[in-house]
């Protein structure tokens, strides 16, 4: 008979930081679930009754304890898993500190069944208030099952502080889930005062996902993979429209155990952030793997926070992937790796030096007219590269009266983009259909000018470069005295977007010039609109600029309903992808959907 466990010398003990073990019944959850996962088990029961208040029960078919491992497992500092403080250095293991099962003892009456493959019977013990009652013979599978009763049944004053059944059973859900996530290849079932809360089988991440959060969540999840010499990133991500409305449901694993850190949870959100309407989280799941050594996850007894030798380098390739699945997925625009904020060297030279055309609108001085002018816009950042998927690109073309300049395509990215014939049709006035090499191109032409304005509104607010054009018949303006005030508080912005106005009276505001991105045809009443929509939005608490820009663009945006010419199309098309972000709109709703020629295939039963 083996007997792995062994006590840890007091100075090895002392090395780790001790601490509260049990704080609520999802801690023994937690405790013996891990116990169960490091003893290989693959198939986990758990059993609870009143939220874990007076039962826990957990089955496992993992090793199992020897006769001479029950002897000891429940003393202090008594483990398989670590012999010296140097192993502290390369834990493979949930558990390493031998408290788990003499915390619990010592607070709850324990029953513990257990059979090796080796033995023909299992044998089966009580320790109650920390004493060890004789081990019985008991006939069993090959596994453990553990009772936990009546959890501080002798420390009143720790029984008074837990919450309601309804908190203890979230906590204890959460711990299940985390433990269902970070090993998919285990089945767990949770049953809860006899009902069954879930029951996943052995499977891979993907469907444990789909199992534990449904399968409509299944559908907007994105996988992602990197390696780095640092580290290893895996897991999915789910598109911005999952998102959830709080951070709970973001699950962080590193080396497999469960972890809570700031500045990753910051890292992923970053590379959301523009997708994300405000005050939404993404939902994920994520994989660290790193080198133990680079790590301390002992900081803390719950050991859920871990800290790394270098965080910044972790934040930062953490924020890369993130950004290249969502790319990947055609979310947003990609970053090379390693390189967040500089250009994207596969760029193809002549996207960052093509101008992309700006319709300026202006009041001819002498008539009064709107006229329209064109002119080469502003160099757009083009850090992206949509270009070399099958995004669609204009067709070299020449139109007359235009300084617009188009460079031959070098050879390697005529094949890799897009762009056959420039077809391109308007659809219930409302989408814009294009083809593209790929297959076909969708845009709805209301959130796709959002987006424009709103990124060139940013863009005035940081440049401080209004355009305006000036009102030849200055129109008059009776807001209201709350609105009056609100323009007094964001005129400089105002200002900066084009808009000129004189405060008049408590009332009245005095529109002598408005932005030049204002179309024909929607001047009237554009700032009374804008600033509506920017007093609606205020209670989301957004900051000023972002709810302004997004306030003026989508008051001043193309309808749904608009006829656009070709030309129009085109136009907007070239300005889109000029974008930092062409596929999502300012809150978040997709610009763009591609529907492959390969898909209309299989749906055409063409294989
Ligand atoms: P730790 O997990 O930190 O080693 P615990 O007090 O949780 O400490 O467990 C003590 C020891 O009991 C473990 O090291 C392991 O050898 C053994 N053990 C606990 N639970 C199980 C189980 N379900 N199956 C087999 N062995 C177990
Ligand atoms: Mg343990």
């Amino acid at each position: 008979m083996k007997q792995s466990i062994q006590i840890l010398p007091d100075n090895i003990a002392s090395k780790i930081a001790a601490g509260e073990v049990i704080q609520r019944p999802a801690s023994v959850v937690k405790e013996v679930v891990e116990n169960s996962i490091d003893a290989g088990a693959r198939n986990i029961v758990i059993t609870i009754k009143d939220s874990g208040k007076t039962l826990i029960k957990i089955a496992d078919d993992g090793n199992g304890f020897s006769p001479a491992d029950l002897d000891v497992a429940f003393e202090r500092h008594a483990t398989s898993k670590i012999k010296s403080y140097d192993d502290l250095e390369n834990i493979k293991t949930l558990g390493f500190r031998g408290e788990a099962l003499a915390s619990i003892a010592a607070i709850a009456q324990v029953e513990i069944k257990s059979r090796t493959a080796d033995e023909a019977v299992g044998l089966s013990m009580k320790v109650e208030g920390g004493v060890k009652h004789d081990p019985e013979p008991c006939g069993m599978e090959p596994g453990t099952t553990i009772t936990v009763k009546n959890l501080f049944y002798n420390t009143p004053a720790r029984r008074n502080f837990l919450k309601t059944n309804a908190t203890e059973f979230k906590h204890i859900l959460e711990t299940i889930q985390r433990a269902a996530l970070s090993y998919p290849d285990i089945a767990f079932t949770f049953i809860s005062d006899d009902d069954t809360v879930f029951s996943v089988h052995q499977s891979d991440l993907f469907t444990r996902i789909g199992e534990l959060f449904g399968e409509e969540l299944s559908e907007g999840l994105m996988e992602c993979n990197e390696e780095t010499d640092y580290l290893t990133v895996y897991g999915f991500l789910a598109k911005p429209e999952f998102s959830r409305r709080t951070r709970n449901e973001q699950f962080l694993f590193l080396n497999r155990r469960y972890i809570v850190n700031r500045a990753i949870n910051h890292a992923v959100y970053r590379a959301y952030e523009h997708l994300l309407i405000k005050g939404s989280y993404p939902f994920y799941v994520l994989f660290l793997d790193v080198d133990p050594s680079h790590i301390d996850v002992n900081i803390h007894p719950s050991k859920l926070e871990a800290k790394f030798d270098n965080e910044r380098s972790v934040y930062g390739i953490v924020t890369s992937v993130v950004r290249k699945t969502l790319a990947e997925n055609d979310m947003m625009p990609s970053l090379s790796m390693g390189d967040a904020a500089g250009p994207d060297e596969h760029i193809p030279a002549s996207h960052n030096r093509q101008q992309s055309t700006l319709h300026m609108l202006r009041v001819n001085p002498q008539t009064g007219e709107l006229i329209e002018e064109r002119r080469p816009g502003e160099q757009n950042r083009t850090d992206l590269n949509l270009f070399q998927r099958d995004s669609f690109k204009t067709p070299q073309r020449k139109s007359e009266g235009t300084d617009r300049y188009y460079e031959p395509e070098p050879e390697q990215t005529k094949q890799e983009s897009s762009t056959e014939s420039g077809l391109i049709y308007q659809l219930h006035n409302k989408y814009i259909l294009a083809q593209i090499r790929s297959g076909l191109m969708i845009i709805d032409q209301h959130v796709a000018h959002e987006r424009i304005l709103y990124e060139r509104a940013l863009k005035r607010f940081t440049t401080e470069n209004p355009s305006s054009q000036q009102l030849l018949f200055p129109e008059t303006a009776e807001l209201g005295h709350a609105e009056v005030e609100l323009v007094k508080e964001i005129q400089p912005l105002l200002d900066t977007l084009g808009f000129d106005l004189k405060i008049f009276s408590k009332n009245t505001v005095i529109i002598e010039g408005i932005p030049a991105d204002v179309r024909p045809g929607y001047e009237h009443n554009i700032l009374k609109k804008v600033l509506d929509e920017y007093r609606s939005n205020m209670g989301a608490q957004i900051d000023v600029r972002d709810n302004l820009a997004k306030s003026f663009a989508c008051k001043t945006a193309i309808k749904s309903g608009d006829s656009l010419t070709d030309e129009e199309m085109r136009d907007l098309i070239d300005q889109l992808f000029a974008t930092e972000m062409p596929y999502v709109c300012p809150h978040g709703r997709p610009v763009v959907i591609k529907l492959s020629v390969d898909e209309l295939d299989k749906k055409f039963g063409r294989t």
